[in-house]
């Protein structure tokens, strides 16, 4: 274990090419070519025309890089479309739309003239559930994420767009607060450095760096350091992390960028592994020629007096260029024009000349179908009883809560919306807020698709709401509606979550919870829909009044015509949770994160620290390991239909006896190439035992042996699963590979990962709680 300081990794590994090896000659000779200024130009951002941007270099026809944010759409571009939450398609647990996302989310970017989109994120992985980005990943498993991630960056990547795999090793790895994630000034005006995530190599491996590992192996052109410290050092310029891990263990070809603002170096991050400085001054939007860089002429200056290796230098310009000419941006579509505009650089800051094209270019196409289809899969059906669910033509229908009409401040939920001026109170949340957001052309709210789905039932149905929370909650709101009680009340609330803060409570926001309570206890088919930034805990889930719960998630522009799809059985629900919703809020291994007033005045510049003493138990890990009742497990969801599942059975893959990990000399993208074999499968039968057709999510899950010298193992960890849709009695059989990776734990004395000695457990079903097959198999008997 390393805990409290990282170890020195030098020198940065020179990239290779690997499999990019025609890009990486073309990349070799462009560099070839270019002066020193020309290669301290590719390193160092510049004020341009989108949110990050690389000098072009016209001499050779270079039309230099634009970056542009992030996971979910380009963030603030026109007539572009706002896809579900990376929270929603970890919901699905569906690859195929994972990947279909990715391709189509890159053909914006790429229609705009981005070369690369700031996403997709794994870093937060979702450690605690106040975490204020959690949303713009996937789920707290690592498995889960690693495979949507890879899928998304594939997607995206496919058309021809840079993807950014972000934020790594606190960026990538441990970036888990938006607390003090950046540092401050003390009382004094001491300078009190960013948290310090603290964890051990093996956490590192299974849990934090696992999605990254998945993400190299995609072959993601670029990885973003995050703001954090990991074990005592910047993550942007830790040798650990970009120099061991991600070039030397994980083989990265690319390059890495600084979040933005998070370098606080020149010569010391170049050393440690930074290949390029965003946005490219010490202050956040410092512009001109003469702007004060860590890169910049500070980075000339130190290449020209040897402080940093010529050698060096060409790496990191080689690490850029090669994917620029293995995606085939040497042509590519102009900027958009309106671009400026809407970013933070004004025309006159910029010293280079950018490719501006046409503004405000369409790149919607027909997405929308897409958006609508992943979102409502996205949802997932926690409670139905009575078969409340789907809407059989309600004659009378209520709707309330302050999540359920439209938005009444704008289209646009930027980051300084904090949780004491919380802002958009009313109106459907589709998405959160900060660098992780979208500029919506429209948002179907869930009213406006109640009313179009009751219209066309065509008995005259009634739609009545109260979409104040106030009035519901400390007047009479609920009797407003009449006659009374509807047939069906349909309570829509959310929970805010924005990059820069976290969340203070893991409630549903503007008094929910009461919004509930009082629907309740007048209304006997009350069914409650969230749209929230990760998990929430439900205190209402026992009220027999409450027949029906939707935890919706962030689904993006189509949010009302997603969940109107599914209340009215149009689609079938098969989201799966991607996390564990607890009893109460004190049974997370986690408390809210506060700014305590010892740690707000502190004078002592590494106050801010943050031990990952549970090592391996986050989410159902912990809730596993100590055996404690939860309201919904990981993996959890219902279906309007039914499931079976067979026994599994285990199949030794390949041949021979499986010996020790062989050595990494061939190293690939994604590490050493024996992880990625495959050296045992498992097959269940599954079969649909309703009425009406569905998609089942079969998961499968191993009981790891305890490694000796270690004294905490979860119970059991994710390591298949598979989304299939099924018509009333039709069987399918599903096959999970597992690799070597995925039977192995990662060995902090051997420094690799290991097969353990005793058997191994295979565990079947529905969800983490809901096992329907056992077995075991001994890899080294
Ligand atoms: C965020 C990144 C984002 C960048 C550019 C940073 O504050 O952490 O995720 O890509 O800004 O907007
Ligand atoms: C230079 C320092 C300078 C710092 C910030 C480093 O690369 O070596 O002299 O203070 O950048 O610009």
């Amino acid at each position: 274990t390393q805990y409290g300081s990282s170890p020195a990794v030098y020198p940065t590994p020179n990239a290779t090419g690997l499999d990019w090896a025609t890009a990486f000659e073309q990349a070799s000779a462009f560099v070839n070519e270019l002066t020193l200024e020309e290669k301290m130009l590719l390193v160092t951002g510049t004020p341009g025309p989108c949110v990050g941007n690389i000098a072009p270099i016209p001499r050779l026809n270079f039309s230099g890089l634009c970056l542009q944010d992030g996971p979910l759409a380009i963030r603030q571009a026109t007539y572009a479309s706002v896809f579900p939450a990376g929270l929603s398609v970890a919901a699905s647990w569906d690859r195929t739309l994972a990947k279909q996302r990715g391709v189509e989310m890159a053909l914006e970017f790429k229609g705009k003239g981005a070369h690369v989109a700031l996403g997709p994120v794994a870093g937060p992985l979702g450690r605690s559930g106040y975490g204020g980005r959690n949303w713009e990943g996937f789920s707290p498993d690592p498995y889960l994420t690693g495979l949507l991630f890879g899928d998304t960056i594939e997607g995206m990547q496919s058309t021809g767009l840079q993807a950014c795999a972000k934020h790594f090793v606190g960026l990538p790895i441990a970036y888990e607060q938006e607390t003090q994630r950046n540092p401050s000034v003390s009382p004094d005006g001491l300078t009190i450095e960013a948290v310090s995530s603290n964890l051990d190599d093996r956490t590192m491996h299974e849990l934090y760096l696992w999605p990254f590992q998945n993400a190299v192996k995609s072959g993601v052109a670029s990885v973003m350091c995050s703001y954090n410290r990991i074990n005592g050092s910047y993550a942007c310029q830790n040798s650990k992390t970009m120099n061991g891990l991600l070039k030397g263990e994980l083989g990265f070809q690319g390059y890495v960028m600084s979040d933005w603002g998070g370098t606080h170096s020149g010569v010391a991050s170049v050393n440690a592994g930074l290949d390029m400085d965003m946005p490219g001054g010490v202050a956040f939007l410092e512009s001109g020629t003469n702007a004060h860089s860590f890169f910049g002429a500070n980075f000339t200056a130190a290449a020209d007096n040897g402080t940093i290796s010529l050698d060096r230098v060409d790496d990191m310009c080689r690490r850029i260029l090669t994917p620029y000419f293995y995606l085939g941006q040497t042509t590519y579509p102009p900027i958009d024009g309106e671009e400026y505009a809407l970013n933070y650089w004004s025309p006159s800051d910029a010293n280079y000349n950018f490719t501006i094209g046409p503004s405000n270019v369409d790149v919607r196409d027909d997405h929308a179908q897409l958006i609508r289809e992943l979102g409502a899969a996205g949802l997932v059906l926690l409670k139905n009883v009575d078969s409340a669910l789907p809407l059989k033509t309600p004659k009378n229908i209520g709707v309330f809560g302050n999540d359920a009409g439209d938005e009444v401040d704008g289209l646009y939920f930027d980051g300084d919306a904090d949780f004491t001026n919380i802002g958009f109170q009313y109106g459907v949340l589709p998405v959160g807020g900060g660098s992780g957001t979208g500029r919506f052309s429209y948002v179907v709210s869930p009213l406006e698709a109640i009313k179009a789905k009751a219209a066309q039932q065509g008995n005259g149905a009634l739609v009545q709401y109260v979409l104040n929370n106030t009035l519901i909650t400390d007047t009479s709101g609920f009797s407003i509606v009449q006659p009374s009680p509807p047939d069906v009340c349909l309570v829509f609330l959310k929970t805010w979550a924005t990059e820069g803060y976290d969340r203070p409570s893991l409630l549903v926001d503007w008094n929910g919870t009461a919004v509930v309570e009082t629907v309740a206890a007048s209304c006997p088919n009350t069914i409650v829909i969230t749209n929230s930034g990760g998990l929430n805990i439900l205190p209402f889930a026992s009220n027999p009044n409450v027949t029906a719960i939707i935890a919706a998630h962030y689904p993006g522009q189509e949010v009302g015509n997603s969940i109107v799809d599914v209340l009215w059985g149009d689609v079938n629900p098969s989201g799966k949770l991607p996390y564990t919703i607890a009893l109460a809020e004190a049974d997370y291994a986690f408390a809210p994160i506060t700014n305590s007033t010892a740690l707000l005045e502190t004078e002592d510049p590494n106050a801010w620290q943050s031990d990952f003493e549970e090592r391996l138990l986050i989410d159902y890990r912990y809730f596993d390991y100590y055996n404690e009742t939860v309201q919904y497990e990981f993996g959890f969801g219902l279906s309007y239909t039914t499931f079976s599942m067979g026994n599994s059975s285990i199949t030794r893959v390949g041949s021979g006896s499986i010996s020790a990990l062989p050595s990494n000399e061939t190293i690939v993208p994604g590490g050493n190439p024996s992880l990625w074999e495959t050296l045992y499968s498992v097959s269940v039968s599954v079969t649909n035992t309703g009425s009406v057709a569905g998609a089942a999510v079969p998961q499968l899950y191993l009981g790891l042996p305890q490694p000796a010298n270690e004294d905490i193992t979860p119970v059991k960890v994710l390591r298949g699963f598979e989304k299939i849709t099924l018509r009333p009695s039709e069987s399918q059989t599903v096959t999970f590979d597992l690799t070597r990776r995925d039977i192995s734990y990662w060995d902090i004395y051997v420094q690799d990962w290991v097969i353990g000695t005793s058997a191994i457990g295979v565990l079947a079903g529905f969800s983490s709680r809901d096992i329907q097959a056992t077995s075991s198999f001994s890899p080294l008997a």
